[in-house]
């Protein structure tokens, strides 16, 4: 009890809220899930999406019986826009999610006005964004609620964890009788959580971190290790057993002394976004423009590469750590779309994003390794528009 208050507190003193809008749970996807339910969302419902997100936001809406509603991004912001979302909208919207891809959060405010004149809930999807700001105010803090990630690939980690964030308080009481059903993790889910927790230590530092991603890939590859995914929120869109569950003492204790080094890691994480943007400007390939860069906390930075598999391998053969979201509209599908209703053509800018994506570290002290890897490999580069 004592770790889930002082957790708590941590949160929300960053985010300058009160604790008690604050909610723990075992996974970023779950708060989305109680969200959502506390919002009444139900059959018949639409909830509007991004179609360059996670498989697991449709599915917390196909759990409740709900219908996702895709919306196409843009090449600048790699985020929806309100002129992409304003075609989608029927009398049965309920909800809209915004999502601040990578870390930068863009036309908050645009649709959040809109969405009030039309009496629909917007919840944030800040899985990227803890820490950052969007005019000033932290993201998360505008929307009627937001939902966090602490998996080990977010802004900070508790191995696998998430949190949720209301901000309209008439859903208090509805979102704590959600709460009432969670049910704690089993032995095998707090298994899995501690070798999180002792993978993420190995990646942190580059002695052991390829040593750690062999491991770690074998161990995925066995079942053993399921990264953020189980097989079956993969391959279907049924709720699996032991989905609903709480935050665990270990995940807010870790929670807790991750947040006191966060604003060393935010800091450089801006910096490093910054110097990455500068760089690739330089050198004429795809790049944010200046204005969406402010106070936006680079949880990692996009590059657009002709071969991603090509690219990928030299990558590791120089030993620079790569990531690949997203690999199609609905990370990581690559099949059975119509099981999540969407066809990725449908979404050709997030389909053609998709194919030429791959991600920068932002989280390194030294630059230079991966700026002259970038140099050595620039006509691998390119500029979507
Ligand atoms: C990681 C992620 C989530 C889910 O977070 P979990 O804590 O793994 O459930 C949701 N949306 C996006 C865009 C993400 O990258």
């Amino acid at each position: 009890m004592k770790y889930k208050e002082a957790y708590k507190n941590g949160i929300s003193d960053y985010l300058g809220v009160k604790s008690y809008q604050i909610d723990l749970y075992w996974k970023g996807r779950v708060a989305l899930y109680a969200l959502l339910k506390s919002f009444g969302i139900k059959k018949g419902d639409e909830v509007i999406i991004p179609a360059f997100t996670c498989v697991v936001v449709p599915n917390a809406i196909l759990y409740l019986g709900a219908k996702p509603v895709y919306v196409d991004v843009n090449t600048t912001t790699l985020n929806t826009s309100l002129d992409h979302i304003k075609p989608k909208v029927t009398d049965k919207t309920k909800c809209i999610i915004i999502q601040n891809t990578f870390g930068l959060s863009s036309e908050v405010e645009e649709i959040i006005t809109f969405s009030k004149d039309k009496n629909i809930l917007t919840i944030e999807d800040c899985t990227h964004g803890f820490g950052g700001l969007y005019n000033g105010q932290s993201n998360g803090t505008y929307s009627d609620a937001a939902f966090y990630s602490t998996q080990w690939n977010k802004p900070f980690s508790t191995g696998i964890g998430g949190f949720s964030l209301l901000n309209n308080l008439d859903y208090l009481k509805s979102l704590e009788d959600v709460n009432n059903n969670l049910t704690k993790p089993k032995k095998k889910e707090k298994y899995i959580l501690a070798s999180l927790i002792q993978a993420k230590k190995y990646l942190l530092h580059d002695s052991t971190y390829w040593t750690a991603l062999k491991l770690y890939r074998s161990l995925s590859k066995s079942g053993i290790v399921v990264g953020s995914s189980k097989g079956e929120e993969l391959t279907g869109t049924a709720m699996p057993d032991n989905y609903f569950l709480s935050s665990t003492p270990v995940q807010n204790k870790v929670g807790i002394s991750e947040l006191r080094s966060l604003n060393h890691v935010l800091e450089i994480r801006e910096k490093n976004g910054k110097i990455f943007n500068e760089f690739l400007k330089k050198n004429g390939k795809w790049h944010y423009k200046k204005e969406d860069l402010q106070n936006h906390s680079f949880l990692k930075f996009p590059i657009f590469v002709k071969d991603k598999e090509a690219f990928k391998v030299k990558a590791e053969k120089a030993k620079i750590r790569l990531g690949d979201w997203f690999v199609s509209p609905i990370h990581p599908v690559l099949e059975d779309f119509e099981l999540w209703s969407i066809q990725p053509n449908d979404y050709p800018v997030a389909d053609n994003l998709s194919k030429s994506i791959l991600n920068l570290p932002t989280d390194i002290e030294k630059l230079n390794k991966v700026i002259d890897f970038l140099q050595k490999n620039m006509d691998d580069l390119i500029d979507v528009v």
